[in-house]
C-alpha cells in the first residue's frame, strides 16, 4: 500500500457546509451532546451532519442520547478514526489548525435541494445461543450469563484473556445486540485479566447478545442489497466508512466490497473504529462497531434514466475465501441444530409429555418467584372420580380427557397477566394468578367450576372439579402455602366434591 495522505474534495452547487468544532469534550459528553442540538435545531435547512471525533475515548452514549434529541428530519452519520493496527494508540483528527485527540468536529450540510440516502451493511452473522449481559457500566463489559464475560472468549474460541494480543484474536467475533428495533455489532477493545472486557462501544444489561462471525457470503449479499438500494437513490457523492476490523477480515480483499460504490459515484471516506448512524426508523443515533456505512449524496432530483445493475464481483470467493465461508456455514449449520436440539430438550424438560402444560417442577418454580414478589393468588385443582373415567371407558379416554381439561386451564388464564397453570401430577392442576385477590381469585375458582360441569366433554359426557384456593401476600415459608391450598382441596372433596374452598389467606 502507498503510504500518504489522500485528500478528497466534495463540491456542492447549491448547498452549505459548515464545520463545527468542540474542544475538550472527554468528562463533558452532555454539555457538547446538548449543546451541538441546539445548534443543529437552529439551522435553516439542514440535512444533515457528519461527525468526526476520536470516539473510543468518550462516553459517546451519553453523548449520542443528548444529539439524538435533535430534529428527527436531520441525517447523522460519521465515524471514528484511528491507526491502521489493532491496538494502535493514536486515535485523533486534526483541521488547518491543530491535531486534536480530545475534539468533536461537526461538519454540516444545509440546502433546500440536498438530499442523504444513508444505511448500514453489517454481514456477520450469531453463532448458537445468545447470552445475557449480567453487568455491564458503559463499555465495560463485565459479566454475560452471570459469569465473567471473557469466558464466553474462553470456552468457545479459545482466547485466553492471558493472552497479550488478546484483543487482535477476539476482534473478528464481535457480539451482536438486539436494541430498540435495530441491531448493533460490538467488538473487543481488551480483555481483562479479571474476565471483564473492554469493548468499542457501549453495552447495556439486560441486553441479549450473540457471538458472531463474519460470512463472507451473507456480507457479499449485504452489500449488493445496499448497492442496489443506494443505486435507485443516484447519489453524486457516496462517503464510505468501513470498520477497520472488516479490514482485517478480508485482508487483501478489503476493497472488493467498496470498489461497487465508487462505479455509482465519487466515494470518501476512511477506516474506522467506531461508525456513528442515525436511525431514520426511532431516531436515536447508534454507536456502531463493524459496519459498512454507506451515505449517499445528492443535489436535485432523482434522474430519470436508470443504472445498470453494480454488484460485487465475488468470483475470488469461489477460491481462497470459499474455504472460509464453507467453515463459517459449518459452524453455522451445526450451532444451529444444536440450538434447536437445545430448545427441545428445555421444552422436554419443563413441560408436561402429555398435556403440553408445564410440569411439576417448572410450575413449582413459577409460583416460587411469585410467592416471593408478593400478592399471589393459588388455585389446586383435582378431577372428581377420575378413576372411574378410566374404569369405565379406558385410559386413552382418560388421557384425552386430561387434554381437554388442559386446555380449559389454558383459556382459562388468558385474561390474567402473569398467570401460569402446570400439571402438579396425575389428575391435579395448578393455577397461579399474580396480584389477584382473594375476592377475584374466587371468581376466577367459581367461573372455572361452571365451565368445566357444562362442558360436553366427548365419550364421557360430564365431569366436574374441586378446588382449593389461598391468597398470599407475605408467606416466606412456601411449604405453608402448599399444604393449605392442598388441605383446602380436600375439603371441598369431603363436602361433596364440584366446588371451591378458600383457605384463610397468608
Ligand atoms: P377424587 O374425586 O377423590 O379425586 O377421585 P379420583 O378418582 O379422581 O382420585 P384418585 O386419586 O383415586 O384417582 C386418580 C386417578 O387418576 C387414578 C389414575 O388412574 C388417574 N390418572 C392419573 N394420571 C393419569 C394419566 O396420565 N392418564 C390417565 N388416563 N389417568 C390418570
Ligand atoms: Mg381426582
Ligand atoms: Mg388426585
Amino acid at each position: 500500500m502507498p503510504q500518504g495522505v489522500l485528500i478528497s474534495a466534495m463540491l456542492f452547487e447549491t448547498s452549505t457546509v459548515q464545520i463545527l468544532r468542540y474542544d475538550a469534550v472527554k468528562g463533558h459528553e452532555v454539555e457538547t451532546g446538548v449543546e451541538l442540538c441546539q445548534k443543529l435545531d437552529g439551522m435553516p435547512d439542514i440535512k444533515g451532519v457528519e461527525l468526526l471525533f476520536p470516539g473510543t475515548k468518550m462516553d459517546t452514549q451519553q453523548m449520542f442520547a443528548e444529539i439524538s434529541r435533535c430534529n428527527p428530519s436531520i441525517q447523522v452519520f460519521g465515524g471514528y478514526p484511528g491507526g491502521h493496527k489493532p491496538n494502535s494508540p493514536e486515535h485523533f483528527i486534526f483541521d488547518v489548525h491543530d491535531v486534536m485527540y480530545n475534539s468533536l468536529l461537526a461538519v454540516t450540510y444545509s440546502g433546500i435541494d440536498l438530499h442523504f440516502n444513508m444505511n448500514k451493511t453489517l454481514g456477520w452473522v450469531p453463532l448458537g445461543m445468545p447470552f445475557k449481559i449480567t453487568r455491564a457500566e458503559g463499555k465495560h463489559l463485565i459479566e454475560l450469563n452471570g459469569r465473567p464475560a471473557a469466558e464466553v472468549y474462553e470456552k468457545f474460541l479459545q482466547i485466553d484473556r492471558k493472552l497479550y494480543n488478546n484483543a487482535e484474536e477476539a476482534l473478528e467475533f464481535p457480539l451482536l445486540a438486539h436494541l430498540d428495533g435495530d441491531h448493533y455489532l460490538r467488538s473487543v477493545d481488551h480483555i481483562e485479566e479479571d474476565g471483564s472486557i473492554w469493548m468499542h462501544g457501549f453495552t447495556n444489561e439486560d441486553m441479549d447478545v450473540h457471538l458472531t462471525y463474519g460470512d463472507p457470503t451473507r456480507i457479499v449479499a449485504m452489500i449488493n442489497q445496499r448497492l442496489e438500494e443506494i443505486s435507485r437513490f443516484r447519489p453524486q457523492a457516496i462517503l464510505l466508512y468501513s470498520c477497520i476490523v472488516r479490514k482485517f477480515f478480508w485482508e487483501s480483499f478489503t476493497d472488493m466490497e467498496m470498489e461497487p460504490f465508487a462505479r455509482i459515484a465519487s466515494t470518501a471516506g476512511f477506516h474506522t473504529w467506531g461508525e456513528v448512524l442515525r436511525n431514520t426508523q426511532n431516531g436515536y443515533i447508534g454507536e456502531n462497531n463493524i459496519t459498512l456505512l454507506s451515505i449517499g449524496i445528492r443535489e436535485g432530483e432523482v434522474p430519470a434514466d436508470k443504472l445498470p445493475p453494480i454488484r460485487v464481483d465475488d468470483t475470488v470467493l469461489q477460491g481462497q475465501a470459499s474455504v472460509l465461508r464453507r467453515m463459517s456455514r459449518l459452524v453455522y449449520t451445526t450451532m444451529e441444530e444444536l440450538q434447536r436440539a437445545h430448545n427441545k430438550l428445555t421444552y422436554l424438560a419443563e413441560h408436561d409429555a402429555l398435556t403440553g402444560l408445564y410440569n411439576r417442577g417448572t410450575i413449582e418454580k413459577l409460583i416460587d418467584a411469585a410467592l416471593d414478589r408478593g400478592l399471589t393468588s393459588l388455585v389446586m385443582v383435582d378431577l372428581d372420580h377420575f378413576k372411574r373415567v378410566n374404569d369405565t371407558h379406558g385410559h386413552d379416554v382418560g388421557d384425552t380427557t386430561l387434554k381437554e381439561i388442559s386446555e380449559i386451564l389454558t383459556t382459562s388464564i388468558r385474561a390474567y397477566p402473569g398467570a401460569h397453570v402446570g400439571r402438579w401430577g396425575g389428575e391435579e392442576f395448578f393455577v397461579m394468578l399474580p396480584g389477584i385477590d382473594e375476592n377475584k381469585a374466587m371468581v376466577y375458582a367459581h367461573h372455572l367450576c361452571h365451565v368445566v360441569d357444562y362442558h360436553i366433554f366427548p365419550t364421557i359426557g360430564h365431569l366436574t372439579i374441586s378446588q382449593g384456593v389461598i391468597t398470599v401476600r407475605n408467606c416466606p415459608d412456601h411449604k405453608t402455602a402448599y399444604k393449605n391450598v392442598d388441605d383446602a382441596l380436600y375439603a371441598a372433596k369431603d363436602s361433596g366434591r364440584n366446588m371451591v374452598i378458600q383457605a384463610r389467606s397468608l
